[in-house]
């Protein structure tokens, strides 16, 4: 059985710690790899090889940086089949969309390669007699990523391209569900030039991460996962002095009014929420139908999702994938199983699907469920999975109402042909990324993306000018060139004239 190794320092570094996690291909139900998991003196490894690299790394210019970083995204481009690949065989989601994770991730390695632009300081001049000001931002040292198993390669590419663009060195953690996208990405890196340990990859469970919390090497920490890991990051890391950007869980509301495109907001839920069945931070879980829509918007959303086409990832008739495990299959079916009694309707149920010569996969259809109380566990819970939940509401402010008393507040979007209301939506609803009209709001590479409320711990959120803040340190020089009548005592506090 293959096993996948970390990469430390520029190169495949075998597993010493005798413990193995199992990576399934969730279209068959089959494990056919094991990963290593790290120890404490891996991890520690890890983080000695960035440190080391640091020292030249950080001092480099911003052109031999960039370089690096242009002939990284040619060979990113060159790798998109290959790497989507990897990502279906591990997580399941069929090619067009991991080729699609690929290419967003792209875009972060595009923002990085502007870099020059970005770090550019600040100066004043003259500010007092003879004394000039100025801004600059400079590297952290030891960053880390840890990351989750839904975008094996997109989220890992949210921050470590624009991370050593600022001059750091980083330790990925990437999921121990689907690990081999990560080493994928550090050897090309290192194809690309990068010079050895400068970006490092270890593999592991909570013991790599809890080293990572702890490590004294190490300066700030990246993460994005489930809410309660998150929020225990975020304790525990800054516990230990560190930066920290904590990107949590969601439950994501489209808000559909009235007045809106019915065809059009059917077509956007099916592709929102059933997308990479559901396993998307921004997936869209609930609509919210406001007025007299319901019915006519269910009847609409239940026609097309009765068509979807569910198989295997590396089949291209196929439109929906298989879920991460077994158990995680199970627990979204447990979600419907519950659903009738807490009050709500069950209009489709998948939980029964087998896929024909894949019968072990993980595999679940789509489930829709209408009239879904906010009390049912369905409508509390996070279930990242196929299963739509439509809530009626008999006005806007009902349906605002009940997305702003959501603990998590990632994404959310509305629908409608009223530019007023959306407007007016825009500047009331307690949510990080908005979309009008638009499902599924992941701002591009130049706009950092990031939740409210239970969906972010930590003051920045991640990428674009955020992830340059968060990557860097701020310094202010002030500067006198000194003139033979600058001499001269004075005890008071520096002011200027
Ligand atoms: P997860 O929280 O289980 O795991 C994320 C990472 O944390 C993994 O690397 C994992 O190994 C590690 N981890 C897990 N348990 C840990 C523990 N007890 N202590 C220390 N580390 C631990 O998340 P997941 O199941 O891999 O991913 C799905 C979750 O991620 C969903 O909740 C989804 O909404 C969220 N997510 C959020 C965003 C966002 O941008 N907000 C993006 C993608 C995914």
């Amino acid at each position: 059985m293959k096993t996948i190794s970390h990469w430390i320092g520029g190169k495949s570094v075998e597993g010493t710690s005798g413990r193995f996690g199992p990576v399934w291909n969730p279209a068959t139900g089959a494990q056919e790899k094991q990963v290593a998991f790290a120890d404490t003196t891996e991890v520690d490894a890890a983080v000695a090889a960035a440190k080391d690299a640091f020292e030249s790394w950080g001092t480099s210019s911003l052109a031999r940086r960039t370089a690096i970083l242009f002939k990284y995204r040619e060979l990113l481009d060159a790798h998109r089949d290959e790497i989507a690949e990897l990502i279906t065989a591990e997580h399941g989601k069929v090619h067009s969309d991991a080729l699609g994770e690929v290419a967003r991730g792209m875009e972060i390695v595009e923002l990085a390669c502007g870099i020059s632009v970005q770090l550019k300081g600040e100066l004043s001049t003259q500010v007092s007699t003879r004394v000039d000001v100025a801004s600059i931002r400079q590297p952290l040292g030891v960053v880390a990523g840890i990351t989750p198993f839904n975008f094996p390669a997109m989220v890992p590419m949210w921050m470590f391209p624009l991370a050593i663009a600022c001059g750091n060195t980083f330790v990925l953690k990437p999921s121990e569900k689907d690990p081999s996208t990560s080493v994928r990405l550090a050897e090309l890196a290192t194809e690309a030039g990068l010079p050895d340990g400068v970006l490092n990859v270890v593999q592991g469970d909570r013991e790599a991460v809890d080293r990572i919390l702890e490590h004294p090497d190490i300066e700030a920490v990246s993460f994005v996962g489930s809410t309660p890991i998150a929020r225990h990051i975020q304790l525990k890391a800054t516990e230990h002095g560190k930066r920290v950007q904590a990107l949590g869980g969601a439950k994501n509301h489209m808000l559909v009014l009235p007045d809106a495109d019915l065809d059009l907001a059917a077509d956007q839920a099916i592709n929102a929420a059933y997308g990479s069945a559901g396993e998307r931070c921004m997936a869209v879980s609930v609509v919210v139908a406001v007025g007299d829509i319901g019915d006519d918007l269910v009847g609409r959303i239940t026609e097309r999702a009765k068509k979807l086409r569910i198989g295997p990832g590396n089949d291209p008739a196929s439109e929906m994938g298989p879920l991460i495990t077994r158990e995680h299959r199970d627990k979204v079916a447990s979600y419907v199983a519950g659903a009738a009694a807490q009050g709500a309707e069950v209009v489709l149920d998948g939980t029964g699907l087998t896929v024909d010569g894949h019968e072990d996969g993980f595999f679940v259809g789509v489930s829709l469920l209408d009239r879904v109380p906010v009390t049912a566990d369905a409508y509390q819970d996070e279930i990242f999975g196929p299963v739509l939940c439509v809530v009626r509401a008999e006005t806007y402010d009902e349906a605002i109402a009940l997305i702003n008393d959501s603990r998590w507040g990632n994404g959310t979007a509305i629908f409608t042909r009223d530019g007023g209301a959306a407007r007016r939506f825009q500047l009331e609803v307690k949510a990080g990324m908005v979309g009008v009209n638009v499902p599924i709001p992941v701002p591009v590479g130049y706009h950092s993306f990031g939740g409210w409320k239970d969906s972010l711990f930590g003051g920045h959120h991640i990428y674009g000018n955020d992830g340059v803040a968060f990557y860097t340190q701020g310094k202010v020089i002030t500067t006198r060139w000194p003139d033979p009548s600058d001499g001269g005592i004075n005890l008071g506090f520096p002011s200027n004239s």
